[in-house]
């Protein structure tokens, strides 16, 4: 089973972009992950070919039809497509690495990308559409999100990280930051390589690691590890 994606853009050539090399681009080759984009574009009916519209109310930018967005979704995501319906938007609620993780396990997802003002809010609620958002900043369009998004996901395919331990370990995976790494050379510009990192001593380095870890998180995202009482 591989996961699949059908991402929904006004610049569908903007994908695979960074996902078509290395790991991802390893995984799409070998098939375990498609992405595949489509114009929204394609879905207007009147001959300008419009997407957008003059917002409700008045105000600045343009609003993305509710008509051509829900017939793009259609099309590419007929009832019945168990692929859930993900919507970029700084107004979604945070990726998290368990939300990356449980999509990962599922059959792939249907992405549409915002852009302008954003979508009009009677498709968002017709289409079912679960905003997600990739941090408390606006981005000019959903794309990068959405390449973010995959990355992401693609990256926790079973079979698509060389080393299966990697991963486990990682930030966010056990609740905390990860520990700071080192390699060769032993001394660099005058700065050691911590002593217990080469002693051979399993345990202290796991036991080193963890404090790290716990030290880091406590100091860079407190928000992590709780309320404090
Ligand atoms: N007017 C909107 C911002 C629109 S930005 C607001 O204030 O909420 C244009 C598009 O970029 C959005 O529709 C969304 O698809 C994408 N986008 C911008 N910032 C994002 C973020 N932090 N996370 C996910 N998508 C984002």
């Amino acid at each position: 089973m591989s996961f699949r994606a059908t991402v929904l853009t006004l610049y569908p050539e903007m994908f695979p972009g960074h996902l078509g090399v290395s790991l991802a681009g390893r995984a799409i080759e070998r098939g375990d992950a498609g992405i595949e984009a489509v114009n929204i574009r394609d879905f207007a009916t009147d001959r300008h070919r419009s997407v957008d519209d003059t917002p409700a109310g008045g105000g600045a930018g343009m609003v993305l039809k509710p008509d051509v967005l829900a017939a793009a979704i259609d099309a590419v995501s007929p009832e019945g497509d168990p692929r859930p319906r993900l919507l970029m938007s700084p107004r979604g609620r945070p990726l998290t690495q368990a939300r990356v993780r449980a999509l990962a396990e599922g059959p792939g997802a249907v992405i549409v990308c915002g852009r302008f003002e954003g979508v009009d809010q009677r498709v968002i609620e017709a289409r079912n559409l679960e905003e997600i958002s990739i941090g408390d900043y606006v981005l000019s369009g959903g794309e990068p999100a959405a390449l973010i998004l995959l990355d992401a996901v693609i990256r926790v395919l079973p079979g698509v990280m060389g080393n299966a331990q990697s991963g486990t370990h990682e930030s966010f995976e056990t609740g905390l930051l990860e520990h700071p790494h080192y390699t060769r050379p032993q001394v660099f510009e005058g700065r050691e390589i911590p002593a217990v990192l080469t002693s051979g001593n399993h345990k202290a380095i796991e036991a080193w690691r963890q404090a790290q870890s716990l030290e880091l998180t406590r100091e860079r995202r407190p928000d992590l590890l709780g309320p404090e009482d």
